[in-house]
């Protein structure tokens, strides 16, 4: 950048900058610039200290990495956190979830509880999540007031739900969102047929012809369980995910969200649809769903997000730890510890959750051009002494309550661990007063 060039908004100098692409470079003692929202420099620390900026800020023993992406979540179930843990998905999600959220959930629980979610992610360095949640325009509200980054996928169901009495509603509503938000900078709108059992094929095939109309994204809970897989098979002697290549759903443009059973032929759909994956480790550890072969996908070229899910699964929406998780487990599965190394496991936490969300060219990494989406990390503690690999110490030993500063498109919205537009206060006050409504009412052993 010439020196002429007009004043940067904000210099950032911390000790490790890891741009994540290039893949596996740290760069010590670097700057980033950023003007109008996006990343205009990234050079060399003396060279930086040269540019005329409005602000400069020291940021000592620091990772500075771009956001995380949590590519998977319901941010809204926040409020059902610890409602009903150590149970089978089925149970959980019949005798527990679902009542309770026939019973509570309206636009005020989803305004709450997207609220706290947001708070949650931006204090643990995620500066774009994609949430599935019932009222989206509520969460779109909430989104674009707080400054973070989404996107909203419509849950889209073959019976009623809250806010919309059947699938075909819930596209209408999804068609409208859709034009509303197009041209919002900060949110998308995309698709959540829920999964293969909620969703039957005439709504699927409108699905398919929405998304191509608004080249909208699918989002969708896809070979989540064995049992999943064994029961479509017994009732139509096909496995889900070839039934949604049938449909004509899979392509760059699908998510599939779990996929903890994956056969040859799976592989080769995914494969050659260039459809994303979106592994949610921790969620499918507790509800004991099985295990997503994380690095047979990855060799095989498909592109492997990772997300929380829900906080009434995980039940946190802590995303480094979830990666963490993610990189651990994936080396007990693969039976190898060279699979999913720290580098791989921050790509996969920031650019695969990017590209999965089809905001690779805008996000994801620290490129110049891209948005300033960022998260420093306090490397400077005890328990990350010594740094020889500052990644490495990231994935493996770091905690998110390193998390000092967030910045999403430029704008600071976690300072020194303080959220800048959200009064942390107030949103656990709301969350106790909804958890004691919730509590009162809930049996916590029925149907287990
Ligand atoms: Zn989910």
């Amino acid at each position: 950048m010439p020196i002429s060039a007009p004043a940067l908004d904000l210099l950032l100098l911390p000790t490790w900058l890891v741009p994540v692409e290039p893949a596996g470079v740290v760069l010590k003692d670097h700057g980033l610039g950023i003007r109008e929202g996006r990343i205009v420099f990234i050079g060399p620390r003396a060279q930086a200290l040269k540019l005329k900026a409005q602000e400069v800020r020291e940021l000592p023993g620091m990772l500075m990495s771009p956001g995380l992406v949590n590519a998977h979540g319901h941010a809204a179930m926040t409020l059902f956190r610890g409602l009903a843990d150590d149970l089978p998905l089925m149970t959980w999600l019949e005798n527990h979830i679902w009542p309770a959220e026939g019973k509570w959930v309206d636009e005020a629980f989803v305004r709450d509880g997207t609220d706290l979610a947001i708070a949650e992610q931006l204090k643990g360095g995620i500066t774009c999540f994609s949430d599935m949640y019932f009222f989206p325009k509520v969460a779109c509200e909430r989104v674009h007031n707080s400054g973070i980054r989404a996107q909203i996928a419509m849950p889209i169901l073959d019976f009623p739900i809250p806010g919309a009495s059947d699938a075909d509603e819930a596209l209408r509503q999804a068609i409208a969102l859709f034009g509303e938000l197009k041209h919002h900078p900060r949110i998308t709108i995309a698709l959540g047929p829920h999964a293969p059992y909620t969703v039957g094929d005439e709504s699927l095939e409108k699905v398919r012809v929405i998304a191509e109309e608004l080249d909208a994204a699918i989002q969708m809970h896809v070979h989540e369980t064995a049992f999943e897989v064994h029961q479509a098979l017994e009732q139509n002697q096909e496995r889900p995910l070839a039934r949604l290549a049938r449909l004509g759903l899979l392509g760059p443009r699908f998510q599939a969200v779990h996929m903890t059973q994956v056969s040859d032929d799976d592989l080769a759909l995914l494969v050659e649809s260039n459809s994303s994956v979106i592994h949610c480790p921790e969620s499918n550890l507790k509800l004991a769903s099985g295990f997503c072969p994380v690095e047979r996908l990855w060799l095989a070229g498909v592109n492997v997000a990772v997300g929380t899910d829900g906080a009434a699964s995980n039940n946190d929406l802590d995303l480094l730890g979830e990666t963490r998780t993610a990189a651990l487990l994936a080396k007990a599965v693969a039976g190898s510890a060279t699979a999913l190394d720290a580098h791989r496991a921050l790509r996969m936490a920031t650019l695969n959750g990017a590209r999965a969300l089809g905001l690779d060219t805008h996000i994801g990494s620290l490129e110049v051009g891209k948005a300033a989406d960022l998260v420093a990390f306090d490397l400077s503690g005890l328990a990350q002494q010594p740094v020889y690999d500052p990644v490495s110490q990231l994935i493996y030993a770091t905690g998110r309550d390193c998390v000092t500063h967030v910045w999403v498109a430029g704008k600071a919205l976690l300072e020194d661990r303080r959220l800048t537009r959200l009064d942390e206060q107030q949103l656990c006050a709301t969350a106790v007063a909804w958890g004691e409504r919730i509590g009162g009412h809930h049996q916590p052993n029925q149907g287990a």
